[in-house]
């Protein structure tokens, strides 16, 4: 059946009265609904035996262990709650290297004998589960003859409560390990991470004379991108529907450069859609605070308050899944990959990150004068000799097939990683190691050019928006992260490269401490020797210029355009030995995820491939020799010397990629070489048909075109 433009009306025709307008207006105080299906604080205060209450806080603010024979006590509660509120089912929830998130439900119910169930819910059962777990990625860990692995109680991540039409699940938040006791999931390593950094970042207060703190979180507030399209056009994208992103597409007449989407009005449809979204995720207790239109067409950003990394991880993880959920019922379709349109601005996810304490302190927030302030001097050091030291590990920590297509494009920060730190910071570091101290600017006021307008305070970090890893005031925010990415490797990573710089920074401070040299003194000349060190790392231009990129070859910064060339820095042993120190991941667990990233890289190319060669071969071409068919019966010559070209050329590019896809050709004794194939060989071919069906679309008949197209789908709403 040719496509006629009956979809495109039929999208425009969306209307408010279906269920979305009238939904609750959380701007009144009555529909307060925030942490509602959350086993939060608040809830066991009311419904915890006092002291399991008391055991059980200590564990949320400090990160200690729990007391497993307080968990029958807990899981109690936690059960009459979650059955009052409807629940039925119970899960672990947990994140396996899918990079998703996994739960097998199980009922409350058990029978007891007589033809009746109970519902029963034991300590036991909180505490510890084995999935059967036999399909989940372990890169050799785990053989699946021996397919046990376990999910473990995080009671530092608060259980929730999922509902659906049809009742509620509980949520239980865990860790999945295999029984040998190794990290089969996202969790472990960065809750391991996270202690990591809090006994570093505790030594480090101590010699500041800071003695308070009994506990360092690092915490973590991502901001994150994605596209809302009509869900007709999707369903009718094999490509979009089986690899997240459009394989075929012309480029549209209008793109983003009239400027005229980014914080532009929200649209009426989007917007319910939007509210609705942070209507169930108010209720789940993530704090979700600002939204706005971004730069591409259909394209927008969500983003939470801060909150510690486990949690805001979580968070983060059940904000793209109550996302996806919610547009559905707006008949949108939420696509959360990191390049769904080629030619069109990727989406991406900025990872700001900070360090605090229990007492409530930034440990990245300046004073009035940062050069006065000696703490967040050394804390910030850490960062630069940190990200200095394993900038390629940071790369491969946000490395997979969909950045590939965002990073080194001229949109999304570079492959490269350097640290923006704005002209007042570097400042203070400059003088810091020409021993010319001078005054900082906090008198610095931005001048409006009006007198209507009062003048405002320059911030002390100004903007580059084009640099993957920025000072933005109080915390670094980094940049590269992919959209559809979990939280957790990057920052994992980001934590303990941190913890080790610190550790190395207090270790000569403690040094340049000996003697009766004051703190001031000592620490000036250690950021200076830090600063002297690393600043190669710092870089406050244009990002995206092609002087930057041969500036940064001058300087040895590492730049690692796919994901074949960052991956082994996983396994690298600069890697291994810092893992092993801290603990976070030992060798084998680093293998493990260098093998499961590695494999997952080529079979996604080879998903993508295959569609690729399947819609062309059975869409497009057709589509395109029924065109020149009727060029032909219409006896214009020069037409048909236009477009007969063009078929050829098309179905040469196919023929090259089908025989690129074929199996035989495909290396397979190692992931590597594997992965290596697809990137030199099959990616290329993909990209010769894309290049000629794209051209293709211009040509064919409208009516005859199978597919919708980019004017279409990324601007009727
Ligand atoms: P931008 O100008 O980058 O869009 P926003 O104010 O929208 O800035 O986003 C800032 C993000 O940084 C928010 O998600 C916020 O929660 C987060 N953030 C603020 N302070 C911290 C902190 N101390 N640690 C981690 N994240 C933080
Ligand atoms: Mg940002």
């Amino acid at each position: 059946m040719p496509r006629t433009r009956q979809q495109n009306v039929t999208a425009a025709q969306w209307s408010a009265n279906g269920s979305a307008l009238g939904s609750t207006d959380l701007t009144q105080p009555a529909n307060q609904v925030f942490a509602a299906n959350v086993f939060s604080p608040a809830v066991q205060r009311r419904r915890l035996p006092k002291h399991v209450y008391k055991a059980l806080q200590k564990t949320l603010e400090r990160g200690e262990a729990l007391d497993t024979s307080l968990a029958d006590a807990v899981a109690q509660a936690m059960k009459d709650w979650a059955m009052e509120r409807g629940a039925t089912h119970y899960t672990h929830w947990f994140q396996p290297l899918t990079g998703s998130t996994a739960e097998k439900h199980d009922s409350f119910y058990g029978p007891v004998g007589d033809g009746t169930a109970i519902a029963e819910f034991s300590g036991k059962e909180l505490i510890q589960g084995e999935p059967d777990a036999s399909s989940f990625p372990t890169g050799g860990i785990r053989a699946t003859f021996e397919a046990r692995g376990y999910t473990a109680w995080d009671p530092t991540s608060p259980a929730f409560i999922l509902e659906n039409p049809n009742g509620a699940l509980l949520c239980i938040p865990t860790a999945f390990t295999s029984w040998t006791g190794e990290a089969l999931d996202h969790k472990i390593p960065l809750l391991r991470s996270m202690d990591a950094l809090s006994g570093a970042a505790l030594k480090a207060l101590a010699l500041l004379g800071e003695h308070d703190a009994r506990r360092v979180f690092t915490t973590v507030g991502p901001e994150q991108e994605y596209f809302l399209i009509d869900e007709q056009y999707y369903f009718e994208r094999p490509d979009l529907v089986i690899t997240g992103r459009t394989l075929f597409g012309a480029k549209p007449p209008k793109g983003h450069e009239l400027d005229d989407h980014y914080f532009g009005s929200i649209p009426e449809r989007i917007l319910a859609c939007m509210l609705e979204t942070e209507l169930e995720l108010a209720k789940l207790g993530v704090p979700v605070k600002t939204r706005h239109n971004e730069v591409a067409p259909n394209q927008f950003e969500i983003a939470p308050i801060f909150e510690n990394s486990n949690v805001g991880s979580d968070h983060q993880q059940l904000t793209m899944q109550v996302m996806q959920n919610v547009a559905r019922k707006y008949g949108l379709v939420c696509l959360l990959h990191e390049k769904p349109f080629a030619g069109v601005n990727g989406s991406g996810k900025h990872n700001n990150w900070s360090m605090g304490t229990d007492t409530g302190d930034n440990l990245l927030e300046p004073g009035d004068t940062p050069h006065e302030n000696l703490q967040f001097l050394f804390f910030c050091t850490a960062v630069i000799q940190a990200v200095n030291a394993h900038q390629e590990l940071l790369r491969a920590s946000i490395a997979s097939p969909g950045q590939d297509h965002r990073l080194g494009a001229n949109e999304a920060p570079p492959a490269i990683i350097s640290i923006f730190l704005g002209t007042e910071l570097e400042g203070v570091f400059t003088a810091i190691e020409t021993g010319k101290a001078r005054e900082s600017k906090p008198g610095s006021f931005l001048g409006l050019g009006t007198p209507v307008l009062p003048p405002l305070p320059m911030h002390g970090g100004d903007r580059n928006r084009t640099s993957p890893f920025a000072f933005t005031g109080n915390k670094f925010e980094f940049r590269a992260l992919g959209s559809s990415m979990s939280l957790a490797l990057p920052n994992t990573v980001l934590n303990t490269i941190v913890a080790e710089a610190i550790d190395e920074l207090s270790e000569k401070l403690q040094g340049a401490m000996k003697g009766s040299t004051g703190l001031e003194k000592a620490l000036t000349k250690v950021v200076k020797e830090s600063w002297t060190a690393n600043k190669r790392i710092v870089f406050g231009g244009d990002n995206y210029s092609e002087a930057w990129h041969e500036e940064a070859d001058r300087r040895g910064l590492a730049n690692l355009r796919s994901t074949p060339d960052a991956l082994p820095w996983l396994v690298d042993k600069t890697t291994v030995a810092l893992f092993r120190k801290y603990k976070v991941l030992s060798k084998r667990e680093l293998e493990s995820r260098h093998e499961v990233f590695t494999e997952q890289y080529a079979v996604k190319i080879n998903i993508e491939a295959e569609t690729a060669a399947t819609l062309a071969r059975t869409q497009i071409l057709p589509a395109a020799v029924r065109h020149l068919n009727e060029l032909k019966a219409s006896g214009l010559a020069e037409l048909v010397e236009e477009v007969e070209p063009v078929v050829r050329e098309l179905h040469f590019a196919l023929r090259a990629l089908e025989d690129a896809n074929l199996k035989d050709n495909q290396p397979d004794s190692s992931p590597t070489k594997w992965a290596a194939y697809m990137h030199d060989r099959v990616i290329p071919a993909m990209d010769d048909v894309r290049e000629v069906a794209d051209r293709m679309e211009k040509l064919v008949a409208d009516d005859l075109w199978p597919l919708p197209k980019y004017s279409e789908m990324l601007f009727i709403k």
